[in-house]
């Protein structure tokens, strides 16, 4: 995407070596939500995107993804489905493990959230290593949806994440070198 308001956009996150451990440059999309305009026009550059596109679901995965998905997915009126961290969940669910780049984890999904038919978009604050939309795309597949696009506020090239998504789009508003 390129669009003059991502400079805003982008001026807002703030970056913090060495969180959560030594050697991550943590970007911190929290400094982003203090500012509504910054906020706004993050939603508004996905809700352009994808308001024709026919996506009947936007998935979110926990915690980031459920505060940009959720705002696009009534903008564009899909139903939100929340991908989630272990043992949060309390209908029948289906998981995915993946590695993160600090740590392993796994999500997992109300199966009956999502039908076959249904087309996704899968969002998060933020692509690293590409394991975790890897593990969000399977979940969506496994139970039949189309996976039209993924979408990510920052994206960290040098992890080429980009390259474990199967070829699937990738739409993202800021690179972090
Ligand atoms: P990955 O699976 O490696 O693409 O990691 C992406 C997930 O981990 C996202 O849910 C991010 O919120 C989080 N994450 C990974 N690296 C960072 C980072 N440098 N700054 C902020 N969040 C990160």
């Amino acid at each position: 995407v390129n669009d003059p308001r991502i400079y805003g956009i982008k001026t807002k996150i703030r970056v913090v070596p060495d969180f959560p451990k030594k050697g991550i440059m943590f970007q911190d999309i929290t400094t982003l939500l203090l500012d509504p305009k910054a906020f706004q026009d993050t939603i508004d550059l996905f809700v352009e995107r994808y308001r024709d596109m026919n996506i009947s679901v936007v998935a979110g995965i926990e915690a980031r993804g459920f505060i940009f998905g959720s705002p696009i997915a009534l903008a564009i009126g899909a139903k939100f489905v929340p991908l989630r961290k272990p043992k949060k969940l309390p209908g029948e669910t289906i998981f995915e493990e993946y590695e993160l780049e600090y740590g392993s984890d796994r999500l997992e999904m109300h199966v009956e959230a999502v039908n076959p038919g249904d087309r996704a978009l899968v969002i998060d604050d933020l692509i690293a290593t590409g394991g975790t939309l890897c593990a969000a795309m399977n979940l969506l597949e496994r139970v039949g949806a189309e996976v039209v696009e993924c979408a990510c506020v920052i994206e960290l090239p040098e992890l080429k994440g980009r390259e474990r998504l199967g070829g699937k789009p990738l739409c993202v508003l800021v690179e972090y070198r």
